[in-house]
């Protein structure tokens, strides 16, 4: 909140001006907003979700950011993510639909550099929140991020903490019942509903014990939840190249798409029906530029490689691409890999 309020509700008027004067702060009007969104005990509606969508829209769409390349694109939409997990989604149980349009303007952007909708997609989007090791880039899933975050409410529940609202819902619905056993409680408002369904995301009815595996010194943790929970892809064999410390990140980037084979060659672009003459310019030898040639069938490109591996020292016969990924991905394991 920019700044303090102060509320009042369920007082006589009387009682009201009385306070008021007491307290020497400005009353406040309910419903009450919280960085544009209004807080509320029920479902938030995409209207009033739609002030957080305009604050990414209006992140990703200002100029300078349209003069980012893919790496700085993918900083950009890392800090929003962290930002509005940080601000937002352990204050807000998000409606999935606004998920899905924050995850959009996100996906756009990064590869379009714009904020008109686009499909295009090199790569998708699952793969880029996949952690490194597995091949992504480390991006938040925020669907499952909401989960882990609603998780941390359950959790405590469980553990009857100290705050207000948690008295407030063992006092009103839980009582002497059982929380683990207990059916969620209908008459709740929404929140409260959510955070009790958050059990059946746990076999065998033990969402309790479950929950205590996420602690880490006795407080619950998101991030572990969340890592638990994000099924990762299994580890290609060219992790290590892209976990190294070595390339610039805009290099890294490019990089990541040459693994996967998503570079913007002109055999790919033929399969978009991009018009473009076919022919290697390297070496103008009429063979096709496909990644394949580009790296290491091309006779310039060889001759580059060849020269940069004598200058390192290094005796070997240059095989195709994904040889020499491989390769280079053993050599990466080392110490001081040159
Ligand atoms: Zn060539």
């Amino acid at each position: 909140m920019d700044k303090s309020a102060f509320y009042v509700a369920g007082v006589p008027e009387s009682f009201k001006e009385q306070l008021i004067q007491e307290m020497h702060f400005t009353t406040g009007a309910i419903p009450v907003t919280y960085v544009g969104v209004p807080l509320s005990s029920r479902k938030l509606t995409i209207q009033q979700c739609l002030p957080l969508v305009e604050k990414i829209t209006a992140r990703v769409s200002c100029w300078t950011s349209k003069l980012l390349s893919y790496s700085g694109r993918l900083q950009l939409i890392k800090s929003v993510l962290f930002e509005m997990n940080t601000y937002w989604g352990q204050v807000f149980l998000l409606p999935k639909k606004v998920i899905k349009m924050v995850n959009t303007i996100c996906r756009v952007f990064l590869w379009t550099g714009s904020n008109v909708f686009s499909k295009k997609a090199l790569v998708a989007w699952d793969t880029i929140c996949q952690p490194q090791a597995a091949g992504g880039l480390n991006v938040i899933a925020f669907e499952q991020w909401n989960k882990a975050a609603i998780c941390k409410l359950l959790w405590a529940l469980t553990h009857r903490k100290e705050t207000l609202w948690v008295q407030w819902i063992h006092g009103y619905y839980i009582k002497c019942q059982d929380l683990a056993s207990m059916s969620t409680p209908k008459q709740a408002c929404w929140i409260v509903r959510k955070i009790f369904e958050a059990k059946s995301w746990f076999p065998n009815t033990n969402a309790i014990t479950h929950l205590n595996q996420f602690e880490v010194g006795g407080r619950f943790n998101i991030k572990k939840t969340y890592t638990a929970w994000f099924p990762q892809l299994p580890r290609p064999n060219w992790k290590n190249l892209l976990l190294s410390s070595g390339p610039l990140p805009r290099h890294h980037f490019i990089l990541w798409l040459a693994v996967q084979n998503r570079l913007a060659t002109v055999d790919r672009l033929a399969k978009w029906n991009i018009q473009v003459p076919m022919e290697c310019v390297m070496c103008s030898s009429q063979a096709v530029e496909t990644m394949q040639h580009l790296f290491f069938d091309c006779t310039y490109s060889k001759y580059i490689w060849h020269t940069i591996l004598t200058w390192l020292g290094i005796q070997k016969q240059i095989g195709t691409w994904e040889e020499e990924v491989q390769w280079l991905s053993q050599r990466v394991k080392n110490k001081r890999p040159r």
